[in-house]
């Protein structure tokens, strides 16, 4: 028997597709002992928790708290606008509070694209991104990730032939999944091709602050100066995803106009979130322990890529990431990569398939997603005897 709907949808909701591959849960299987190289949380064990817990105490105890339980601007606290600002090197007007990093995607992608518009992203892409874009119906088309970031030759060349796209997402530090990080230069021709081709970039960038020790990061000075970009973040990777706080570093004069379309949806960012976070960025213990937090996924990113080689041998290629938390190694061989993922499945381990960063169509078999952040080294590293096991299981050669 089939029931009616409760309410006729949208053809927005009707059109939504079931999500495929990266983040369909019916295709993760795990089992009490498994080991799981798919997620993308941080370890909780490396947030900063009495951070947090004094200042909740001293919002909850403060004067000004009964105010934060009331409606707050829709464009954010203004302390905490100001501390973002101060850390960014931009005017605090130019910043507009999220609920996550996600909801500014969202903002980004409904404040920059109309039904029908061309969008360039980063191939492989951070999967959620395309599924954002199902909210207006646009044409995606990939340009590669270099070793060094979007590849800004081959974006020229076809910008050159006649593409004209109205905006361009990239994961400009750490990306999510191949870890590479864009050079200096490479950002500065990207704004050049921005400002001279007329596109919005949208450079999401979770990750920066998971920077290895020894890994100096872009100051990304080139994308805060041009009007042609939309930095959107997240403390979700510092933090913790539980929180749902992110910032836009939007170009001058624009928050007025996000702001109203926020306004749209939400209306505002949790107030007494805002002020905690605000007190936490305050706080001289913060930014030593993401840096240690930062230390200690070295290890672990270090832990896994030691152990794949080990098993792998010749059978992998694998860059050392030196930051965020993703390992992107490339397995070679005459295997069945489908096949791969059930088999290793079966002996308790799980991942996160190459094929499902595609920006379009079929590519990237033989590549996987190996998360490291919330993994102990010990569970690592038997996470790859047992993916070792599913190989050989299906005649790979390591
Ligand atoms: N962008 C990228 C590249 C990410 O990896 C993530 C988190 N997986 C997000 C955006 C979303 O962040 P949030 O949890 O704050 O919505």
């Amino acid at each position: 028997m089939t029931t009616a709907a409760a309410t006729d949808p949208s053809a927005l909701l009707a059109g939504l597709p079931a999500r495929q591959g990266f983040g369909d849960a019916t295709l993760i299987r795990l089992a009490p002992g498994s080991i799981d190289l798919g997620g993308g949380n941080p370890a909780t064990d490396l947030l900063p928790i009495d951070v947090y817990q004094d200042a909740f105490g001293a919002v909850t105890g403060s004067t000004e708290f009964s105010a934060l339980l009331k409606y707050t601007p829709a464009a954010g606290l203004p302390s905490l606008r100001e501390a973002i600002a101060r850390r960014e090197g931009v005017a605090p007007e130019r910043i507009l509070i999220t609920n996550g990093g996600a909801h500014g995607l969202a903002l980004a992608v409904l404040g920059t694209l109309d039904p029908g518009d061309v969008i360039v992203v980063d191939d492989p892409v951070y999967p959620l991104f395309l599924r954002v874009l199902d909210l207006i119906g646009v044409s995606v088309v990939p340009v590669p990730v270099a070793a060094d970031g979007i590849d800004t030759d081959d974006l020229e060349r076809r910008l050159s032939e006649g593409l004209r796209p109205k905006a361009l997402f990239t994961v400009p530090t750490f990306q999510n999944p191949s870890g590479v990080t864009l050079s200096t230069a490479r950002e500065a021709a990207l704004v050049a091709l921005a400002e001279r081709y007329g596109f919005t970039i949208i450079a999401d960038d979770p990750y920066r602050a998971i920077a290895f020790p020894g890994t100096a990061v872009p100051d990304r000075a080139a994308f805060r100066r041009s009007d042609r970009v939309l930095a959107v973040n997240t403390f979700s990777k510092t933090l913790g995803p539980g929180l749902r706080l992110g910032w836009i570093v939007l170009p001058e004069g624009a928050a007025e106009g996000y702001t109203r379309l926020r306004n749209r949806l939400d209306g505002q960012t949790s107030g007494v979130l805002q002020a905690v976070v605000q007190r936490m960025l305050d706080d001289d213990r913060l930014d030593p322990s993401i840096v240690a937090a930062g230390a200690a996924y070295a290890g672990k990113a270090r832990a896994l890529t030691d152990a794949l080689r080990e098993e792998f041998g010749d059978a992998v290629q694998i860059p050392n990431p030196a930051g965020g938390f993703f390992a992107w190694p490339r397995f070679t061989g005459d295997v069945d990569f489908a096949a791969l993922f059930e088999a290793a499945q079966d002996r308790g381990v799980t991942y996160q398939r190459g094929e499902w960063f595609a920006a379009q169509g079929e590519g990237f078999a033989g590549f996987a997603r190996l998360s490291f952040s919330e993994v102990s080294i010990a569970d690592l590293r038997e996470g790859v005897a047992r993916l070792g096991q599913a190989w050989r299981s299906l005649g790979g050669r390591g």
